[in-house]
């Protein structure tokens, strides 16, 4: 079941994320070291008259990987060609987008670590060479014809950095990762999208929203709609501290953006398996999640947060997590690090 605070799309966020997604590098909020990089990358590119670099993009759902592809297209007065590692099935389909391609284009593939084997070995001369390598014919007769592309940047997203293999990740040329944002950053994310929907926030309000979206812009955004929602129908349309603290609590994300789900999870590993360390399929079995969505969603913000731990042999609930829960912390059976004693 997809939740309120997950990082990942949903229905709801399609028609809020093109509208509140920002166009240009000025309008994209934190990640400050990663807009360095690409300005002066981008900058670099065009005074030597070269094709950007491949660029791979990596961190949890919702952060803003979509977002900054569109925007290093738009920042080079590029197209942009969008697809995804699951929606490339065969060779021929990569073979079908490349080709088309203008020199200069941005080719965009999302969960790129879910390209298969066959389809990546065509990606490596393209990236590389710029070339598509066809076999024409069969048996001994058969012959190798080499076709020349347009020179485009490839920009890849992924969740999961460590599914991709050591030669695809070896043919980008820059490799950034974003971070959960840090509080002011995501104060300044609900402000301007209540800017765009025009909506009347007060200071308190944008910080309790703030406060509770997991360090994700499109948590906040979803969040937000929400409570704007909850605003119109009892409060005049006003989102005051009050306002935000009752409708993210009727919601059940409680004050540091956890869900009932996180609650599940941390419980599960405290009370089931006494703190960890427990595997994460015995964790998403225990209280019937999969357990892709425990990696993606749930655990980085819990890992975050310092309230999980992954060690060799499993999950750990770490103290931090016990005080939160306000259960004890059994400290004779652990070390504040988290190792069995
Ligand atoms: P991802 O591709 O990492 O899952 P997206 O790029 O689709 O995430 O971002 C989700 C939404 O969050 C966007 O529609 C946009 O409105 C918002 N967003 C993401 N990054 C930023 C940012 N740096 N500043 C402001 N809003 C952002």
């Amino acid at each position: 079941m997809e939740r309120i605070i997950s990082g990942k799309p949903r229905e709801e966020d399609a028609a809020l994320d093109n509208n509140l997604r920002p166009r240009r590098l000025a309008d994209y909020i934190g990640q400050d070291k990663v807009k360095e990089n690409i300005k002066i990358a981008i900058a670099a590119a065009q005074s030597r008259g070269e094709p950007l670099d491949h660029i791979l993009i990596y961190g949890p759902p919702g952060l803003g990987k979509t977002t900054l592809a569109h925007i290093i297209a738009a920042e080079k007065s590029s197209s942009i060609r969008i697809t995804s590692g699951p929606a490339v099935e065969r060779p021929g389909d990569l073979a079908a987008i490349i080709t088309s391609l203008q020199e200069g284009d941005v080719l965009f593939i999302d969960e790129i670590h879910r390209l298969s084997r066959v389809v990546e070995e065509v990606l490596y001369p393209a990236m590389e060479d710029f070339a598509l390598d066809i076999v024409i014919g069969k048996g001994p007769g058969a012959k190798n014809l080499r076709l020349h592309l347009p020179r485009f940047t490839l920009i890849g997203a992924t969740t999961r950095y460590a599914m991709l293999t050591p030669p695809l990740r070896d043919r980008f040329g820059s490799i950034y990762r974003l971070d959960f944002y840090d509080r002011p950053a995501m104060e300044s994310i609900v402000a301007r999208s209540a800017g765009i929907l025009k909506v009347e926030a007060h200071q308190g309000g944008i910080r309790e929203i703030a406060c509770r979206a997991r360090g994700t812009p499109r948590v906040a955004n979803r969040l937000l709609k929400r409570v704007r929602d909850y605003a119109q129908v009892k409060a005049a349309g006003v989102i005051t501290k009050e306002v935000s603290i009752e409708a993210l609590t009727k919601l059940e994300v409680d004050r540091i953006g956890l869900d009932e789900v996180d609650h599940k999870v941390l419980r599960t590993i405290i009370e089931k398996f006494d703190g960890g360390p427990v595997g994460l399929e015995t964790i998403a079995a225990s209280i019937s999640e999969e357990a892709d969505t425990i990696m993606d969603v749930y655990e980085p913000y819990l890992l975050q947060l310092g309230f999980l731990e992954r060690t060799p042999r499993g999950r750990m609930a770490t103290r931090l997590a016990h005080e939160h829960l306000g259960m004890k912390y059994n400290k004779s059976r652990q070390t504040p690090q988290g190792q069995l004693l």
